[in-house]
């Protein structure tokens, strides 16, 4: 496969942007490789500027439940896109879009728009800690909540350990309340409670963890979350970025039956375009300005193009049920196929799947946390991502990241995408 147009652009790129990428799993750095500049897409394909075609496993990193292009969005956002792009004013798509969330989570009695994952939580977070005018909050290591200080916290470094920042630039400071417990280990979360007991604000959780490849709760552990925070009056965010109408329309939090007092949602509430949210309970939800006294705003935050692409798709989503059953359905039975190759290979890797969303992780180590993610040979990963690469099929460069399926994924293309992966196992 040719990338001589990706290559000089990306030669150009880190000239002006850094690295080359405006986020940086972009970058192919971890798999060693050049970042393909896409040029356009459509349902679940991808084009290079090179030409060269892929089956798309990111679609966004999640948005495109429904593929690229779905005619519905498409044509809601070239007709809101005609009546001016933003006016800095209230709009009844917003009154639209609110509805259609609340009445899709049934957690949620309000909800606020804005402009990306990273402000719903960082947003979400302010308004549990100004509810319960307590400071510190408990999340876990290898969940990301998108890059607002606070939750910038190294994850794997163990049990309580409050405050070690993950970035240069965010003073120690900024994380001294954040307390990180482990995924899936309720033992853990209680050492912190034990601890930290009533000065916990909030638990924020990524109800399924994807952003340390996808590694699903064990059967209690949310439950389990639950009921530390109503012992403790400490409030439960779910961090439905990934999961929000993904699993099903209501969420991680209907597929599991745990109910968060707050949610954040992103990605595929915007169908590609950017936005994020934040809602729970009412009484929860009026403490922010200007009802209440936790401040948050946004210029751009309920825009109106990017209001009519979400609605355009969850209305599609919450209209089809049948959407889910399907995917899901499919998704299972990829995966599936997918660890049977593996298996016949004799390598012992682990593919975790739930619903859509799978990783597998070059480990012989069931994968649960963020420790057992770390087991991975991320090199083995690199060779197969780049031979799936070179042989037209998107994964996440990346081993600690999922990979999406869409509605608009075909039989033949999972079929393709299955052959290659046992073609590399055959011949690496
Ligand atoms: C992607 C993601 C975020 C951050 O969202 P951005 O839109 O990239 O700021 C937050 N939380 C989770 C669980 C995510 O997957």
């Amino acid at each position: 496969m040719a990338i001589t147009k990706s290559e000089a652009l990306f030669k150009e790129a880190v000239q002006y942007i850094p690295g080359g990428v405006n986020s940086p799993v972009r970058a192919f750095g971890s798999i060693g490789s050049t970042p393909r500049f896409i040029k356009k897409a459509d349902k679940a394909l991808m084009w290079d500027e090179d030409d060269n075609e892929y089956i798309d496993y990111i679609g966004s990193w999640g948005p495109m439940i429904l593929g690229h292009n779905h005619p519905l969005v498409l044509d809601a956002v070239l007709e809101y896109a005609k009546r001016g792009l933003s006016y800095g004013a209230a709009t009844s798509i917003e009154v639209d879009m609110a509805k259609l969330v609340c009445s899709m989570v049934p957690s949620i009695d309000m909800v606020r728009m804005v402009n990306s994952g990273t402000e719903a939580v960082m947003s979400a977070v302010r308004v549990a800690r100004g509810f319960t005018r307590r400071d510190k909050i408990i999340k876990f290591n290898g969940c990301y909540h998108g890059h607002s200080d606070a939750l910038l916290v190294k994850a794997g470094s163990g049990v309580m350990t409050a405050g070690v920042p993950d970035s240069l630039g965010v003073p120690a400071g900024c994380t001294a309340d954040t307390v990180t417990a482990d995924y899936n280990s309720l033992e853990s979360v209680q050492d912190c409670f034990d601890r930290y007991g009533e000065q916990i604000a909030a638990i924020i959780v990524e109800p399924v963890g994807a952003n340390m490849g996808t590694v699903p709760p064990k059967p209690g552990f949310l439950q389990g979350l639950r009921d530390i925070c109503d012992k403790y009056g400490s409030l439960l965010i779910f961090d439905e970025v990934i999961t929000g109408f993904r699993m099903q329309a209501d969420g991680a939090q209907g597929y599991f039956g745990v109910t968060p007092d707050l949610t954040t949602f992103g990605k595929i509430i915007g169908a590609g375009m950017p936005v994020g949210a934040y809602g729970g309970r009412r009484e929860i939800m009026e403490m922010v300005s200007p009802v209440g006294a936790v401040y948050q705003a946004g210029t751009l935050s309920g825009n109106p193009v990017a209001m009519a692409a979400g609605i355009a798709q969850l209305t599609y989503l919450k209209e089809h049920p049948d959407v889910y059953t399907k995917l899901n359905e499919t998704a299972d039975s990829f995966f599936a196929e997918l660890q049977k190759i593996v298996d016949e290979s004799g390598r012992g890797y682990q593919v975790n799947h739930i619903c859509s969303l799978g990783s597998m992780f070059c480990t012989t180590q069931e994968v649960y946390d963020y420790e057992t993610a770390k087991t991975s040979d991320t090199k083995a990963y690199a060779d197969y991502c780049n031979y799936m690469q070179n042989h037209g099929i998107y994964l996440a460069p990346a081993q600690f990241e999922a990979m999406f399926i869409s509605a608009a994924h075909t039989q033949e293309q999972l079929s393709q995408t299955l052959e290659t992966a046992r073609s590399y196992f055959k011949n690496n």
